[in-house]
């Protein structure tokens, strides 16, 4: 072998040595990327930072007794669970919960996500659950988190539709893994989802997540809780919580920690020395409607606002009358709204009445701008009110039978017999005419209180709720 061939041969296996380095290069970088996902750690979070949810609360409580004596147990032969699904909709404290247990059990917390999961290189998913589930054992007792269990236990469907090898892989290897520790270890994994109904059984089975809870959206004294808690937390003056509590009905635990966040950040916009019950209210209607912008240029466009706004307002006055209307506005919103009527959610029941209510109110906006300047004048403005009725009127017949003498969901009707839903349009129609007429007759009789708000819109921009009780009793 001369000089020149040895060079060549060294060149050579350089260049495959660097093939082989780079592959592998790629691949761990890959497996870092991934392993940083993967939180290590003890919790600081104790129950009490948790609002709300009482039962949830208890039910994890016991188990910091079994994380940290789990001899205790094992001595009677008791079984405790080794997954605890913790289900609900997002931003109600699932997590919190999950770092809660491990904070007062005084174990580290792991936390993946199940979407984290999907689309990794095959094999990797399943070799990810592996990694943790070894991390977790060499820290003795601790809690691990996965959210969105979801996304790696979907339900296998029927006629094999789901067919991605990677995530029954991933979910295989959860079930080894969690079938594979001890129960006495005092080690639980948490899981959480959004979505129950789309998990497949094989996960809940006994020895998997067997304990299941419901985590709700807070309730009055629950939301009173919560913004207690983060009030609190801030340098926040005397607020009526009561009255916060009722505005933020159906708001989760997040969206609650978000609108007192939001109040801080006007509180220091503004340079005040504390956070005023003016900063959450503000902070309340511009997470619901919008930041308002600048004033209309058209007056038309304007003027035909202040109509919309008022048949919305007065016919939920006139139908809903224990709904409280907290404002009526036309200035234009960073939503893209011309205007809006907020009001609180009523906690009446879904009845087939209260749902037609429903529809004339969202129909009375449009239907004011065709009683007041005529079928050809009406804008565009109605079309979020559209969205809304289609969708409920489509539930009230789809889903709530309420149509006629109906029994039948006409989804899984033709999802079973695989026919087009082209019946369902005729019966939509027929009832949104019949709704629609009936809020026209509505405003006619009623023209002169609907003109009265719209003219005190139009002038003031802005009605608040007792304005609006005054302006409809000197009316009458
Ligand atoms: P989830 O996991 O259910 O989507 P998170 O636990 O991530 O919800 O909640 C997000 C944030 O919302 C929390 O960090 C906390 O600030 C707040 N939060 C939600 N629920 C509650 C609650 N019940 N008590 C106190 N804060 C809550
Ligand atoms: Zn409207």
């Amino acid at each position: 072998m001369n000089t020149y061939e040895t060079i060549a041969l060294i060149g050579v296996f350089i260049f495959i040595f660097f093939l082989i380095f780079k592959n592998r290069k790629s691949a761990q970088k890959e497996i870092n990327n991934l392993n940083e996902i993967e939180y290590l750690g003890t919790s600081t979070m104790t129950f009490d930072d948790v609002a709300g949810n009482y039962e949830a609360k208890a039910s994890l409580m016991e188990l910091v007794d079994f994380i940290k004596n789990p001899e205790k147990y094992s001595r009677f032969n008791a079984r405790m669970p080794k997954g605890i699904l913790l289900y609900g909709a997002p931003g109600t404290g699932k997590t919190l919960m999950a770092k809660a247990l491990a904070g007062e059990a005084g174990v580290p917390f792991y936390a993946v996500s199940g979407s984290d999961f999907v689309q990794v290189y095959a094999g990797l998913g399943a070799g990810r659950i592996r990694n943790l589930f070894k991390k977790a054992k060499k820290s003795g007792k601790s809690v691990i988190f996965i959210d969105e269990i979801d996304a790696i236990g979907k339900k296998r469907m029927a006629g094999n539709l789901r067919g991605s090898d990677e995530s029954d892989r991933t979910l295989n290897a959860l079930l080894t893994e969690m079938s594979g520790f001890a129960e006495d270890s005092g080690t639980v994994v948490v899981a959480a989802t959004n979505r129950i109904d789309t998990l497949d059984r094989a996960l809940l089975r006994p020895g998997r997540f067997d304990r299941q809870i419901e985590i709700m959206l807070p309730d009055r004294n629950a939301r009173k809780d919560i913004l207690g808690h983060y009030l609190n937390k801030r340098n926040a003056e005397e607020v009526n919580l009561d009255e916060i509590a009722d505005l933020t009905i159906y708001f989760s635990g997040a969206m609650i920690e978000n609108l007192i966040n939001e109040a801080a950040i006007m509180a220091v916009r503004e340079n005040s020395d504390k956070i005023k019950e003016e900063h959450i209210k503000s902070a309340y209607l511009e997470i619901l409607a919008g930041r308002e912008k600048n004033n209309y240029e058209n007056k038309l466009q304007k003027t035909i606002t202040s109509y919309h706004e008022a048949g919305h307002a007065f016919v939920s006055k006139y139908l809903l009358p224990e709904n409280k209307i907290i404002r009526i506005s036309v200035i234009p919103t960073s939503k893209g709204a011309g205007g809006y009527t907020l009001s609180t959610p009523g906690q009446e029941i879904m009845t087939k009445k209260n749902i037609k209510k429903h529809l004339s109110v969202l129909m009375a906006g449009r239907v004011a701008e065709e009683v007041f300047f005529g079928k050809e004048n009406i804008t565009a403005g109605a079309q979020n009110d559209i969205e809304k009725a289609t969708s409920l009127a489509i539930d009230y017949i789809t889903k709530y039978a309420m149509d006629g003498s109906t029994f039948i969901n006409y989804e899984i009707l033709s999802d079973k017999l695989r026919i087009p839903l082209t019946s369902v349009e005729a019966s939509v129609k027929k009832l949104t005419e019949e709704i629609y007429e009936s809020v026209v007759e509505i405003i006619e009789k009623n023209k002169d209180s609907v003109a009265i708000i719209a003219k005190t819109l139009l002038a003031k921009e802005v009605i608040n709720q007792e304005e609006l009780d005054k302006l409809l009793s000197k009316d009458h």
